[in-house]
């Protein structure tokens, strides 16, 4: 075993997020894990670009309120302990609503041996989906 000391968050780069978004990297399975754990603290108002897994994704809410949305579907919101499952290639957004905070837990996996790329795919920013405040 080791135990991994905290590390310094990351700012979460403005071609793939709207707003202030920090994460910390909690898992990075090494193989034959493909494990992939981030807590992504997002404020008010931030959120993802439209992306897509491909394995999926597991989000966790923990704290604040969120919003997610897949393509052509509603706006839901989030809250703490709330679970949403996003099957892989559906391609979604998720943050933070326009006046709360929002963390989640980002569960994933890289992808296994021979499978083709991406692990994750970016688009285009949330514009007018996204609600005004
Ligand atoms: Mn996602």
């Amino acid at each position: 075993m080791h135990v991994q000391k905290k590390q310094p968050s990351t700012k979460g780069p403005a071609q793939m997020f709207t707003g202030d978004v920090w994460f910390d990297v909690i898992a990075a399975g090494e193989p034959p894990s493909q494990l992939r754990v981030n807590v992504v603290r997002f404020s008010p108002g931030a959120h993802t670009a439209w992306h897509r897994h491909a394995n999926g994704q597991t989000l966790h809410v923990t704290e604040g309120i969120g919003l997610v949305q897949s393509r052509g579907g509603e706006i839901v919101e989030i809250r703490p302990g709330d679970t949403v499952y996003t099957p892989p290639g559906e391609w979604h957004w998720h943050g933070a609503a326009p006046n709360n905070f929002m963390t989640h837990l980002a569960m994933w996996e890289s992808l296994a041996d021979g499978q083709q790329g991406p692990e994750t795919e970016w688009a285009e920013h949330v514009i007018d989906e996204y609600p005004t405040a």
